[in-house]
């Protein structure tokens, strides 16, 4: 048996937002040749299983970037949450310098009523300052953002912390290039947190002990699968934990040059069926 670790966002979904025919079919190969497939993302776990019952593709995911994994039927495999406190105090210090902001939690994602409100603010600021076309990627990436499945909209922060919910992942958004490095330096350095970026306007924590690479190399001892056999393929900073524990690593022709030098092998990019290509490479070069 082998496995393949296929993130979501820029990989298997293309800038259409749809799982390409092509991509499905790769993955059904790979699994009739007995490979597990597990889609690993920083999405919260609720959210990929609605995309993937879209397309009826049951698989293994690795949710919240590591700090969630759960088996095809939605059994739970691995949580990692967070602890309150460090929550309790990220939060505050991203409430008192006006990022949106979502909490990924075992029962959905919160985030403050009327937050959304910060961000088309911080759209509308930057259109004098960018391009047409960058206005429209902002535009484009907002929209992808807003429509995950699953929010819970709060009248107070505390409400994260009732009912014992498991948080595994907090998730800062701005548009705002200055606020948003002012945060990523806040919280980078923080040694409780794995912190980590997914998109160009985002920043990420969760603890320090969950990350996609450490969920891969669980699920593979878990389903005993020697770590020879196994691939990862991602295009952002968050995929770099798998490529440092898979055999085989693949990078999107569309991922940056600092997440591609990470990689062993680059495959053409998301609106090319990368995934697919890397997968028919790896399984060619992997018989078993
Ligand atoms: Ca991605």
């Amino acid at each position: 048996m082998g496995l393949i670790a296929i993130d979501l966002d820029g990989t298997l979904i293309n800038n259409e937002h749809k799982i390409s025919q092509e991509n499905i079919k790769a993955i059904k190969k790979a699994q009739e040749l007995d490979y597990e497939v597990v889609i690993a993302t920083g999405r919260a776990h609720f959210d990929v299983q609605q995309i993937l019952e879209a397309v009826n593709l049951p698989l293994y995911t690795i949710g919240a970037n590591g700090a969630t994994v759960h088996s095809p039927s939605e059994t739970v495999i691995l949580t990692v949450p967070m602890k309150d406190e460090h929550v309790k105090k990220s939060i505050a210090w991203l409430e008192q310098e006006n990022f949106y902001y979502e909490v990924f939690c075992e029962k959905g994602i919160y985030t403050p009523k009327n937050s959304q409100d910060i961000l088309y603010q911080e759209l509308e600021d930057s259109e004098k300052r960018v391009t047409d076309s960058e206005y429209a990627y902002m535009q484009q990436q907002l929209e992808k953002q807003l429509g995950q499945s699953g929010f819970v909209y709060m009248e107070d922060s505390k409400e994260v912390f009732e009912d014992n919910n498991e948080i595994y992942n907090i998730l800062a958004y701005s548009l705002n290039t200055k606020k948003l490095q002012k945060g990523r330096d806040q919280f980078k350095r923080e040694t409780e947190f794995t912190f980590v970026t997914s998109s160009t306007y985002n920043f990420e924590l969760e603890h320090r002990n969950a990350s996609k690479g450490n969920a891969v190399a669980h699920l593979a001892k878990v389903l005993d699968v020697n770590m020879e056999k196994t691939m990862a393929i991602g295009d952002s900073g968050n995929d770099v934990s798998m490529f440092k524990v898979v055999s085989d690593s693949f990078a999107m022709a569309n991922a940056s040059d600092d997440v591609k030098a990470e990689a062993k092998y680059i495959t053409v990019s998301n609106d090319e069926n990368g995934v697919a290509q890397a997968i028919y490479q790896f399984i060619e070069t992997h018989k078993i």
